[in-house]
């Protein structure tokens, strides 16, 4: 399988077997049914000593490895969060895979470079982001969220801990308890330690109460504590509940804290003019992540980060050994000085691909239609005496449960389980105060009404039978 003969036949296969895939997409159990180790147990234990042919590779494929896959571009795929691709995102992806480019800096590879500012730039424009921010592609938001924290780090120390390690400084930074995981893993990491992320309660809504923030900074700064950020929720990840990005941009001026914004899934809805319009303040960010790999039809990775201070951001990471002072240092960007690797992969093409493909007309109305699918979602819910909302429908998300049982977090956990078992559709849930919650997420690229209406007789049909049982 070295000639450019075979690769030209079984490519044109694999085409041929991807376009089937999606075809037939709608029959397949949307979650895996395997049990632990079955996959294991059918493959070798060491690496193959002597060549083997694709056909047999291809085959197993199909025989072993399908099996267990998880099927993320089920149209009845609605849990976690969306990581939708589409097929211009998939052809742009077979060529970065193809130029296999290392765009560690712009002299490795010019257009990997180039491109990745024009397309950051388009979305910075399209969703009406300050023009002096900078934007970089980061694999994942759990790595722009580190960046940022980093880049805080230094500007604070004044570049000092990168040199000298810490010395007497305990940092504090403050999120809400609905802030996502990767903001402690990013505080662990950053050295600062996950007991010095101040995690502020919520009001009614999920979002961060601004008054018992102030109360803690205040009291942090008596005990001798050092204030160093605040990360704002756009969309989080239980309920997409939005902090007040004003009221947190004006509170880390006034205190001089570095404000970092987490939009990684709804920062998308930021291409709509009319959710753009109902988030106020989002200007006064240092940062700010959002994921094209979640609701942007841009198969996974590809993360936007954009800054304000580009300088601390390439202050806290560049490293100039003399194999990388290149004659266009300094002219053009060398993206490995904008994040932790070093080696980067050609993810622009991907955004690219799909922003020329879909243009944004059509990627805001494809997001739109997800919108309108989730408000006929929450409807079903809100008419139905079996079903209750826990918070108000947000975007194309939609939290509920069913009611009136005994056990009612056990109900919905067992409801839950046997909805996912069928492979009809899959769910998640997930914990709003004492009660357990399931999340309806519409965000698939295929998803269309009838998938909607799908889940929802499934759901009505499972709870009918558990009750059945219940009653027994
Ligand atoms: C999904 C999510 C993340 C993590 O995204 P990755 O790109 O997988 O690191 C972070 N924050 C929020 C709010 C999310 O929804």
């Amino acid at each position: 399988m070295e000639s450019t003969e075979d690769f030209r036949k079984y490519g044109y296969q694999l085409i041929d077997h991807i376009v089937d895939y999606f075809k037939t997409i709608d029959n397949q159990a949307v979650k895996s049914k395997e049990a632990p180790s079955a996959l294991k147990d059918q493959l070798p234990l060491t690496a193959p000593e002597k060549a083997e042919s694709m056909d047999d590779i291809i085959y197993d494929f199909n025989q072993i490895i399908k099996p267990g896959i998880t099927h993320w571009q089920h149209p009845n795929f609605h849990a976690y969060f969306p990581a939708n691709n589409s097929f211009p995102s998939i052809l742009g992806e077979l060529l970065t895979a193809a130029y296999g480019v290392q765009g560690m800096i712009w002299e490795t590879s010019p257009a990997a470079a180039e491109l990745e500012e024009v397309v950051l730039n388009w979305l910075r424009q399209a969703m009406n982001l300050p023009s002096d921010w900078s934007g970089v592609i980061q694999d994942t938001a759990s790595t722009a969220s580190l960046v940022a924290l980093l880049t805080a780090r230094e500007k604070a120390s004044n570049f000092a801990i990168n040199k000298k390690g810490f010395k007497n400084q305990t940092y504090r930074v403050y999120a809400s308890d609905q802030a996502h995981s990767s903001i402690e893993k990013a505080v662990k990491i950053a050295g600062i330690g996950s007991e010095n992320l101040v995690k502020i309660p919520v009001d009614d809504q999920f979002s961060i109460q601004i008054n018992i923030l102030v109360d803690h900074i205040q009291s942090d700064l008596k005990m001798g504590y050092q204030p160093l950020m605040i990360v704002g929720a756009l969309g989080t990840t239980g309920t997409v509940a939005i902090d007040d990005m004003n009221a947190l941009g004006k509170l880390a001026s006034q205190y001089n804290l570095w404000f970092h914004v987490d939009a990684a899934y709804a920062g998308s809805a930021l291409l709509l003019p009319e959710f753009r319009a109902q988030i106020m303040g989002l200007e006064l960010a240092d940062s700010f992540v959002f994921n094209p790999h979640k609701w942007m039809f841009t198969n996974f990775d590809l993360s936007a980060y954009y800054v304000k201070d580009k300088n601390a951001l390439i202050n806290t990471f560049s490293i100039l050994p003399p194999y990388l002072n290149t004659s266009s240092y300094g002219q053009v960007n060398d993206y490995r000085d904008w994040g932790v690797q070093l080696g980067r992969r050609f993810r622009a093409l991907k955004l690219w691909f799909v922003l020329r493909s879909f243009g944004l007309e059509r990627i805001r109305d494809k997001m739109r239609e997800h919108i309108r699918l989730a408000e006929w979602f929450e409807n079903q819910v809100i008419n139905s005496e079996r079903f209750e909302l826990l918070t108000p429908r947000q975007l194309n998300v939609v939290v509920f449960r069913a009611v009136g049982r005994v056990d009612t977090n056990g109900f919905n956990a067992l409801l839950m389980n046997k909805v996912n078992q069928s492979g009809e559709i899959y769910l998640s849930h997930t914990q709003l105060n004492d009660k357990y919650a399931l999340r309806m997420v519409i965000g698939n690229t295929r998803v269309e009404m009838k998938h909607v209406k799908k889940a929802w007789e499934v759901l009505m049909h499972m709870e009918n039978e558990i009750e059945k049982a219940y009653s027994k």
